[in-house]
């Protein structure tokens, strides 16, 4: 009965034609009263696994979640769905929260949002004695972990939900994949119990780009948001506050919309550009990564990194804001040297302990390691997050536009050994000049012009060598000493290189526009297919002034993937209206008329 009832509910109030993987069993173990724990990627669709049990079963669904400005989002995005959905923390004043907590005792709730600090309160937890509860659901679960990074030590005392309502069903959810902070989250939260599920970790409408850039990234991100992304919402991420500023006043005198966002700012001013971002179509934000947490926004369709993400996890992180709707988007991302550079000092110079300080490296040489992948990127990501892909992914820069590349062996153990017998201390530049055998005051000063290295390299450019020397730190034969001001020094894993028991491949440097160009030529464009049709456009601008009537974000009115269906498939009766994906008897209600004129309209028009 339940299963009829669950797609019952799918079809007529949230409009989906069927579940995302997992969804269903999910629902079941918790409408049959049981506790789950969920990881699943962002985009996944983990909300749903929450709000259907909610409301199948009687009461209220009690969701925890730690970010204020999504718990808003979400309800907005509820009411619009007919769903009677409130949330409780600190940014309501004493009569809204009076107002919403009568409505609790009152038995008139589907759906509750509170924040952990709120929850925990003896004022709200005797009212919830007196309340009827559906679900007690944990959003953000892993902020309970002590060594992640969001932790939040609230969450901690999260356990007391289980030990005050033993009986109500659980469910925590979260997108950090590792095993150690899962068996946390099950720990801390008393979940011994809970049925596992865990999704792969795959997006498979975003498309990873990732290249080295000495200079001119700026250029190249400008040339690909007006190739694929014009008119489209996107995140580009930058290191530092400066950058951000310089960044988006210059896209802003190329014609584009790019709002900064970062620590430095004022919270209002940050809080207007999140709107703006929010509620206008194709705004773009420039951050450092101080932006994106509790952004829900579906259609972002592009998120591109300007420098050297710390690490994967943040790499995957911030990427996975991109197409949370599913349709096609992109990650991309320029970097350079001198950025892995900066980060090693980072790292070096920071408080943290010995071991933190080596975890944080091996994250860093992770990272670097997928920057100079010559092979399948998505295969590579997933591998490091224990989820396997058997077959390349078709959808990377690597498997689109397979990079050249050529024999380095001898040339890396030249490189190795002019290190080596420099005595370790020296940077890429210094080196370079040894091996082309340049006759200059400072080599001479240390007799280098004698060593057996000096002048064996001269069958490659100084470019060349560049790479070569680049690509060595990438990999991690070599690291910058920054006790020693950068100085390369040779690591463990050169041993079997130099001994001839190891090959290197690495990518032959390409002209950047030439490759871009190939890349771009994939089969299916990054953005949504639709967007430039005037009858997509003629939708959106309807969407756009219903949204604008009611102070929400177009997003909460109809997706993208909603008005693609439309402009594809014409419908012109309330009835055809209703099959489209995303469209649920609320909004057919609402909606329906509304964008069956335009399309009417624009037939006439034809
Ligand atoms: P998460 O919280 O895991 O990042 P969301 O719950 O925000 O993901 O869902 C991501 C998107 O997927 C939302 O736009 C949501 O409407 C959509 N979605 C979720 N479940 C389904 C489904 N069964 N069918 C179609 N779309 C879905
Ligand atoms: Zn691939």
């Amino acid at each position: 009965m339940t299963g009829s009832r669950t797609q019952q509910i799918l079809r007529s109030v949230f409009g989906h034609a069927g579940f995302r993987p997992h969804q269903e069993e999910i629902i079941r173990q918790l409408v049959d009263g049981g506790d789950a724990l969920v990881i699943m990627p962002t985009g996944g669709g983990k909300s749903l696994c929450y709000q259907l049990p909610s409301l199948v079963r009687d009461g209220v669904g009690i969701v925890v979640s730690p970010l204020i400005a999504l718990m808003h989002d979400q309800v907005v995005a509820l009411r619009q769905l007919g769903v009677r959905a409130e949330y409780l923390n600190s940014s309501l004043s004493a009569d809204e929260a009076r107002r919403v907590e009568n409505a609790l005792r009152a038995d008139e709730l589907d759906l509750l949002y509170v924040a952990p600090e709120r929850l925990l309160t003896d004022r709200f937890l005797s009212r919830l004695d007196h309340a009827r509860i559906a679900l007690f659901a944990i959003d953000e679960a892993h902020c309970v972990s002590q060594w992640g990074h969001d932790f939040r030590p609230e969450y901690v005392q999260l356990s007391t939900l289980h030990e005050r309502y033993p009986r109500i069903p659980r469910i925590a959810l979260t997108a950090t994949a590792d095993a150690p902070t899962r068996a946390e989250i099950a720990q801390r939260l008393q979940l011994e119990n809970a049925r596992h599920f865990v999704t792969g970790f795959d997006r498979p409408n975003i498309r990873y780009h990732v290249r080295m850039e000495a200079s001119g990234a700026r250029e190249a991100l400008l040339r690909f948001i007006r190739e694929k992304h014009a008119g489209e919402a996107g995140i580009i991420y930058c290191l530092s506050r400066k950058r951000v500023d310089e960044v988006a006043a210059w896209l802003n005198t190329q014609g584009l919309t790019a709002l900064p966002y970062h620590a430095g700012m004022d919270a209002e001013s940050r809080r207007r550009a999140q709107e703006r971002f929010l509620n206008d179509d194709g705004v773009i934000v420039v951050a450092t990564i101080a932006f994106g947490m509790g952004i829900d926004k579906p259609d972002v369709r592009f998120v591109a990194h300007l420098n050297l993400p710390k690490s994967l996890e943040a790499y995957y992180q911030e990427t996975g804001r991109a197409g949370r709707d599913g349709l096609p988007a992109d990650a991309w991302m320029r970097y350079n040297l001198s950025d892995a550079i900066q980060l090693q000092r980072m790292i070096a110079e920071s408080d943290a302990d010995e071991d933190h300080k080596r975890i944080e490296r091996q994250k860093l040489d992770a990272m670097l390691g997928y920057c100079e992948l010559t092979a399948c990127r998505r295969q590579s990501l997933l591998g490091y997050f224990g989820d396997t892909l058997p077959e390349p992914c078709g959808n990377c820069d690597n498997c689109l536009s397979p990079p050249q590349t050529w024999d380095a062996t001898t040339a890396a153990q030249m490189a190795l050994s002019c290190v080596h017998r420099t005595g370790q201390r020296f940077g890429a530049a210094y080196l370079i000049d040894v091996l082309l055998g340049k006759d200059n005051e400072r080599i001479r000063s240390f007799s280098h012009h004698s060593l057996s290295t000096f002048g064996i390299g001269r069958d490659l450019s100084a470019n060349d060598w560049r790479a070569v020397f680049r690509q060595l730190v990438a990999r991690g034969y070599l690291f910058a000493d920054h006790d020693a001001f950068g100085g390369l020094r040779l690591t463990e894993q050169c041993r079997p290189l130099l001994r001839g028991e190891e090959m290197l491949q690495l990518a032959k440097q390409e002209a950047p526009a030439k490759r871009d160009r190939k890349s771009h030529n994939g089969k299916s464009r990054g953005g949504v297919a639709v967007s430039g049709d005037p009858l997509f456009e003629a939708l959106r601008q309807r969407r756009r002034e219903l949204a604008q009537q009611q102070g929400v974000p177009p997003y909460v009115v109809f997706h993208d993937s909603t008005l693609a269906a439309m402009a594809a498939e014409r419908p012109q009766s309330l009835h055809e209206f209703a099959g489209l994906p995303g469209v649920g008897e609320r909004k057919l209600d609402t909606y329906g008329a509304a964008f069956l004129e335009v399309i009417k309209e624009h037939l006439a028009s034809q």
